[in-house]
């Protein structure tokens, strides 16, 4: 596809894919999937992706970016992605959370489904599956001596590791002998130790320049129930140990990971070397690759600082629409297309930068600009009565017609059929936005003003008389004359020439609607970048609630369907809110041109 522009790692992948790296591959045998796949079959896959999130927390845009790379390059490759659950950690692990996360994944527009040769095979999988194959793994390499069980305290342990520049210093425990190792390991399984009294590290150097390589942890003492083994372990393997295994397991060709890993990446190739050595992992193994995380302006992506912003009730939950969980961007009328252009759009790199939120909102207005039906809202109404209406149609209560088209013929394509008009009423009284008449108008002033003539949009020419107001001096009502013969679509339109054409609502047949106006959630574009406090940036505008009234093909919205609001921007149902009690809510997703401050 045009779309997709090349990147480090397609160039990877296509390398692979020339050279044959994967191409022996065979499963079955493994220790992995053995259950499910022939044995000694060749992978059908050309590649093997996963996006492995650890299910204690809700999605955010950042994984969006993982989520839409690791699936879409499988997609484009003929390979297929696993979704793989990293729950190796017992505390923090709740099934709400793995849920969501499928449901995030699905709705992005992925699945984790593959279809080779007529045989459908599903690849969700748990890592605490693993756990098993994991202590083997241990086992081996305390057995060919590549691990020890240190039982130095934690604080001793963190100062002999060393600093930059400093080597770090052996543990007393060392150069116990396997067999010696071995039987502490196994009680240290067997519940024998408490917490924290020991931890299993893998035998590397001690004086590596690279610090997770100096004897790096791979197995703690921790007894907690975990929310798949329950009480079966109070031992459990680290992350820098499990995720590679994880990968093997699976015959992962390409682990994409956030560059933060990028020093975990030699530990990584240590321990599957290993254990392709000693026979329990197949060669070739899979390779980590790292790219720039998602970084966007006005937006934290840190499950822990969203956590607390729930938590503390700064916003309605994790699908607040002022949330970059994907549940928030749902809700706020974000759609997956959008997301998919959006990660497309920024790329993968090699260096940290931050992306500008306007990008993010960019490709919803492109994903919608010929999608999202057309309507009229009226979001600071005033009334504008027509005040010869009567003589000009017969009665105040006369009302006519007036059809509008749903979308614009710009965005219909060839020989695609245009969707049917909409319909709404014009009458006497109407609803027009405050803004759109000033009784002493600034200079270049086009709209409402006593004297000058605009035409309703999709309705007749009409001109100013001028106003009511209250004691306060505020205008209460705006009057003016419509003038026969001018309705739009007929054919004396444009006898009359207007200034301007404003956008209106009937008041025969508008429905009022709650429209929540939505700006970002903080005013700092960084908001927690270099230790600053991002609940002190938390920007006290970022919800305003207007009464607005809708056209009726508005009113009419299905939750989730959405619209633009002539000159006001995107807006979409409330997924949650819209249609409850017959009440019409919208959310704004963004203005027209960007975003549009309040
Ligand atoms: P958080 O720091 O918000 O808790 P995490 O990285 O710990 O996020 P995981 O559940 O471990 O969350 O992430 C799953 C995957 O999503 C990982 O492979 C990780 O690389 C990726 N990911 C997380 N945050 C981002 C981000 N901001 N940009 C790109 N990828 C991300
Ligand atoms: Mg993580
Ligand atoms: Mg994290």
């Amino acid at each position: 596809q045009a779309l997709r522009t090349s990147n480090f790692l397609r160039q990877v992948i296509e390398k692979d894919l020339a050279t044959g790296t994967y191409a022996q591959r065979q499963w079955g045998g493994g220790p992995g999937d053995a259950a499910f796949h022939d044995a000694g079959q060749p992978d059908p896959a050309k590649i093997r992706t996963r996006f492995p999130p650890e299910p204690n927390g809700y999605l955010h845009v950042g994984h969006a970016k993982s989520i839409c790379l690791n699936f879409g390059l499988a997609r484009d490759y003929g390979g297929v992605c696993h979704m793989r659950f990293d729950d190796t950690n017992p505390e923090k692990e709740e099934k709400e959370y793995v849920d969501s996360i499928l449901d995030a994944v699905q709705w992005l527009g992925f699945n984790w489904e593959s279809n080779f040769n007529g045989k459908q095979e599903s690849h969700l999988y748990y890592a605490s599956n693993y756990f098993d194959f994991m202590y083997r793994a241990a086992e081996y390499l305390i057995t060919a001596g590549h691990a020890y069980v240190d039982e130095q305290t934690a604080e001793d342990m963190r100062i002999n590791r060393g600093d930059f520049g400093k080597p770090g210093v052996d543990s007393p425990f060392r150069s116990r002998s396997p067999e010696e190792n071995l039987a502490r390991f196994r009680e240290m399984r067997d519940g024998k130790l408490a917490d924290g009294a020991a931890v299993l590290r893998a035998k590397i150097d001690m004086a590596s320049p690279n610090i997770n390589l100096r004897d790096p942890a791979i197995y703690r003492i921790r007894r907690a129930t975990h929310h798949n083994t329950g009480d079966a372990w109070c031992i459990y393997p680290m992350y820098t140990f499990a995720h590679p295994i994880e990968d093997a397991l699976e015959q992962i060709t390409h682990s994409i990971a956030t560059l933060e890993f990028e020093d975990q990446r030699p530990f990584y190739d240590w321990l599957l070397e290993r254990l392709c050595e000693g026979g329990l992992l197949k060669a070739p193994p899979p390779r980590q690759y790292e790219f720039a995380r998602l970084n966007l302006t006005y937006v934290i992506t840190s499950k822990r600082k969203l956590a607390q912003l729930v938590n503390e009730k700064k916003v309605s939950g994790w699908d607040d629409p002022r949330m970059p969980t994907i549940v928030g961007l749902r809700r706020r009328g974000y759609t997956p297309e959008a997301i998919q252009l959006f990660a497309e759009r920024i790329g993968v790199t090699k260096s940290d930068s931050w992306i500008d939120y306007s990008t993010l909102d960019g490709c919803l207005r492109e994903d919608l600009e010929n999608k999202a039906h057309r309507g009229m809202a009226v979001l600071d109404p005033v009334k504008l009565v027509l005040t010869n209406w009567a003589e000009v149609f017969g009665s105040d209560g006369y009302t006519e017609d007036c059809t509008q088209p749903a979308l614009p013929h710009s965005t219909i394509a060839e020989g695609q059929t245009p969707p049917p008009d909409r319909v709404f009423k014009i009458g006497k009284d109407v609803w027009i936005e405050r803004e759109d008449f000033e009784e002493v108008p600034p200079k270049g002033y086009k709209r409402l003003f006593p004297g000058n003539v605009v035409r309703l949009k999709g309705g007749y020419v009409i001109e100013c008389t001028g106003c009511a107001k209250d004691a306060e001096g505020k205008v209460t009502e705006v009057h003016a004359k419509v003038i026969p013969g001018t309705k739009s679509g007929t054919p004396g339109a444009d006898s009359v020439k207007a200034k301007a054409a404003i956008t209106w609502v009937g008041n025969a047949d508008g429905v009022s609607a709650e429209v929540r106006l939505y700006d970002r959630l903080f005013t700092d574009p960084q908001p927690d970048a270099g230790g600053k406090n991002f609940l002190d940036a938390l920007n006290p505008d970022s919800l305003k609630v207007v009464t607005a009234v809708v056209e009726p093909s508005l009113a009419a919205a299905k939750p989730d369907q959405k619209f633009q609001f002539e000159r006001h921007g995107y807006f979409v149902a409330d997924r949650a809110d819209h249609g409850v009690g017959g009440k019409v809510v919208f959310n704004r997703v963004t203005g027209l041109k960007g975003f549009v401050a309040q």
